[in-house]
């Protein structure tokens, strides 16, 4: 498979979070290769695992149960590698995708010796964004694979840590993935809804995002038994659930000429999420605004604050500038955004006294 950002097929990676048993690969590869379109069988056999003390992979074992998957079913199969060590052994099993996890992309000695051991092959290669939203870092791991001459190099986007409890496991963040494809338009940027969302009710929607932002596959768990699972039970789905998520997914054109409606829902996708980060922003700033008003009215002094509001107001005005955007626009943009400070502000002061 090339990293090539033209073929029509998507790439769809699916199996379950580990490899537990025999039977479980060996079933759980057969129900998906049955039932859905995915061609990558995927499963961890060293799991990297936040505390120690919990299943940390089956090992090598693992390996063989895959490439017996592999044999049955005809699927490719799919590992996390985190050293030197697992892609000789994952090389050795005739694994055909390696994917480096969240907390290796973070660590480029981890990735250099990596990149070091898969020198010479030609493996499709996938690189998870790394756990904290820092996009040099996903680039500096995608670069050290390129550097030694890889060529089949995918990105997963799997979402990011955050200290702020959000709606999903991993906050999706999706203006990092969105730098990445305008920065890296011909590597295939591939969805893992299942790491994002930590849940089974979202994983449709997060999927279908992806899709709308012109991704070029998903990587999704999947197991015989999730309920039962030794990880992340709580994300995964039975093949069956599988099948029925992925009919129920749009999925958008990649031809060369790039069809105009392809192109335009790409870009109101991506405007829908900056409206959603305003919205949050906005929320953010104007609750801060009632704050400093609680503390405006404990020590009584006055809302408005001509000197500091000028002072925002310049400064905010000349970043704009620097930044390209209109004089006017910005002036009338913090002006609005004061107005309703101050209303705020204001209220509170009503409600406190009155
Ligand atoms: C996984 O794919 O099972 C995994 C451990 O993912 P991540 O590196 O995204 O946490
Ligand atoms: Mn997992």
């Amino acid at each position: 498979m090339k990293a090539d950002n033209s073929h029509s097929e998507p790439i769809i990676l699916a199996g379950p979070c580990s490899a537990e048993t025999e039977e479980q690969v060996l079933k759980t590869a057969h129900a998906i290769k049955d039932q859905t379109p995915a061609t990558i069988f995927r499963a961890g056999v060293w799991k990297p695992r936040t505390n120690p003390g919990g299943f940390e992979g089956i090992g090598l074992i693992g390996l063989s149960w895959l490439l017996q998957a592999k044999k049955e079913t005809g699927l490719k199969t799919a590992v996390e590698v985190a050293t030197a060590e697992h892609v000789n052994n994952a090389l050795q099993f005739d694994t055909d995708v390696l994917w480096i996890g969240a907390r290796t992309t973070v660590n480029p000695f981890s990735v250099q010796e990596i990149a070091a051991a898969l020198k010479g092959t030609n493996k499709l290669v996938l690189v998870k964004n790394p756990v904290n939203p820092d996009v040099k870092l996903w680039i500096g791991a995608m670069e050290r694979l390129r550097k030694v001459g890889l060529e089949n190099i995918g990105l997963i986007h799997r979402g990011f840590s955050s200290y702020v409890k959000g709606d999903y496991r991993n906050a999706p963040m999706w203006q990092i993935p969105i730098e990445m494809k305008r920065l890296f338009p011909e590597i295939p940027m591939i969805v893992d809804p299942s790491h994002i969302c930590g849940n089974r009710v979202d994983l449709q929607d997060i999927a279908q995002k992806g899709l709308n932002l012109g991704y070029q596959g998903l990587m999704i768990e999947s197991h015989i038994d999730p309920d039962a699972a030794w990880t992340d039970k709580d994300q995964q789905i039975t093949p069956r659930e599988l099948k029925l998520l992925l009919q129920g997914l749009i999925w958008k054109k990649h031809q060369a000429d790039k069809q105009f409606s392809q192109q335009i829902d790409t870009l109101r996708e991506q405007i829908n999420l900056f409206d959603d980060e305003l919205i949050q922003l906005l929320t953010n700033r104007l609750a801060t605004a009632q704050q400093i008003g609680n503390l405006k009215k404990e020590n009584n002094v006055a809302v408005l604050q001509s000197n500091r509001w000028n002072e925002i107001l310049n400064k905010m005005v000349e970043k704009g500038n620097s930044a390209g955007l209109n004089n006017q626009f910005v002036q009338a943009f913090m002006e609005i955004i004061h107005l309703e400070s101050i209303r705020l502000q204001s209220t509170l002061n009503r409600t406190k006294t009155g």
